[in-house]
């Protein structure tokens, strides 16, 4: 079964309120297996609202519209209704005295104006609201059906759950469609794509998307089946195939953000850490610190920006800070090991770059040095990322986390360069 969601509003238009109504209503039909194809955001207007109703019925089997069943003269959704239906709107005496009922209820006035909300266009069947007033309207339209339902969100989930959900399951057979990410990080989304190419390429089912962006690719595969379980054992394969091509790029196989995984190697590890920034200003370790019981191995992050800084609370040697400066090797390497010095933690990771848009001491906007303190092992690697001033950071973060990650999961270290004390 197809469907397809008509979002009435002009303020979506104009971007002044996000269309979640949309996203809400297609994860909820996704987990009863209806496919949503198309979204359609359109304004107030009766012949626009119309012929998105029109071309939604062509192309789906079910339209849900939200938004514009209220009183003022900007609702129009029920004259639509009546446009595309060809059928005149016709006053229900039993919703108009619901409405009344409602304000009488309230201790409030009601104006006249609001019965507009009981005029339907005849045939229809309607939703009896229970929060707000508007009723959901039901029309059958030569063989596809058109739910029109309030845009209050509350009042829109209201009608989801109690009635079009359980209509459309029932008229949809068993189906479910879950979704699995395997998340990555140091790889480019093209390359991902490469490397994923010919297992998806035959296969519809499941179907595979590739989501870019804050420094990760989540590869997103979707199964359907008549039930969670056999739509989740038709993934299992997949997502080992997808680790399998993807090795130590692979982060996470169940969605985790990658300060989450640390966290959780950290504590399997039984060891602690702690962090010496520079261009991330602190944002490495909240990120750490975001995870509930992340007492247990974070320690503490010095936040040093500046070079006499770096010098003082990291003990940056003035050789490195005059000689080949902050943005090097040598300052990420000595800002980690001061960093573990300082709190005393089994692991260190600092973070020292040009996080733009000017250039820093010479060195290009987005050249970042990360550098990782483990006792028996250190390491510094030089990454260049690119974007503003928010994205360098991100990326910045990404590849400190990841470092951690690759050496607690015994994975090799990228740009290798082992010194064993
Ligand atoms: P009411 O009967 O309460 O007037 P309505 O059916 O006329 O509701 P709208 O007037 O279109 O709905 O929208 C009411 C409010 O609901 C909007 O101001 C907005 O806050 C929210 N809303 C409407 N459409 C959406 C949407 N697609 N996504 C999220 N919120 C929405």
């Amino acid at each position: 079964m197809k469907a397809e969601v008509v979002a009435v509003g002009t303020e979506l238009l104009l971007g002044q309120i996000a269309n979640t109504n949309a996203q809400w209503i297609s994860e909820r039909l996704a987990e009863i297996g209806v496919d949503v194809l198309h979204h359609q955001a359109v304004g107030d207007n009766v012949p626009r609202i119309a012929d998105a109703i029109r071309l939604a019925r062509f192309r789906a089997d079910v339209v849900i519209v939200t938004g514009g069943l209220g009183p003022t003269q900007d609702d129009v959704t029920r004259d639509a209704l009546a446009e595309v239906a060809g059928v005149p709107l016709e006053r229900r005496l039993e919703i108009a005295e619901l409405i009344r009922e409602k304000f009488a209820r309230a201790e409030r006035e009601m104006p006249e104006s609001n019965l507009v909300q009981a005029d339907v266009p005849a045939g229809a069947r309607t939703i009896t609201p229970d929060r707000g007033t508007a009723p959901g309207i039901v029309l059958e339209v030569e063989g596809s059906r058109i739910y029109a339902l309030p845009g209050v969100p509350a009042e829109m989930r209201e009608m989801m759950e109690g009635t079009l959900l359980p209509e459309l399951a029932a008229a949809a057979g068993p189906a479910t469609i879950v979704s699995r990410a395997v998340r990555c990080v140091g790889i480019a989304e093209s390359r991902v794509a490469e490397l994923l190419d010919d297992l998806f390429r035959s296969s519809a089912n499941p179907t595979v998307a590739y989501l870019a962006g804050g420094g990760e690719v989540r590869v997103r595969l979707t199964a359907k089946a008549a039930s969670a379980e056999e739509a989740g054992a038709l993934l299992v394969p997949f997502v080992e195939h997808v680790v399998a091509r993807l090795g130590d790029f692979v982060t996470s196989i169940s969605d985790e953000e990658l300060e989450e995984v640390v966290g959780r190697l950290l504590r399997a590890a039984g060891k602690t850490i702690a962090c010496g920034e520079s261009l991330t200003g602190g944002s490495l370790s909240a990120r750490l610190a975001r995870s509930p019981g992340a007492s247990e191995y974070l320690l503490g992050s010095a936040v040093c920006y500046d070079a006499e800084t770096k010098r003082s609370v990291l003990g940056v040697s003035p050789e490195t800070i005059d000689g080949p400066g902050v943005v090097s090797r040598e300052c990420a390497a000595e800002m980690a090991t001061g960093a573990r010095k300082l709190f005393g933690a089994d692991i260190a990771v600092s973070l020292t770059g040009a996080a733009g848009p000017e250039p820093h001491e010479g060195a290009p906007p987005g050249t970042v040095w990360v550098g990782l303190d483990a006792g028996e092992i250190v390491h510094q690697r030089r990454i260049r990322a690119f974007g503003d001033r928010e994205m360098v950071v991100r990326f910045s973060e990404q590849a400190g986390l990841d470092l951690v990650r690759r050496l607690l999961e015994g994975r090799p270290l990228p740009q290798t360069e082992p010194v064993v004390h």
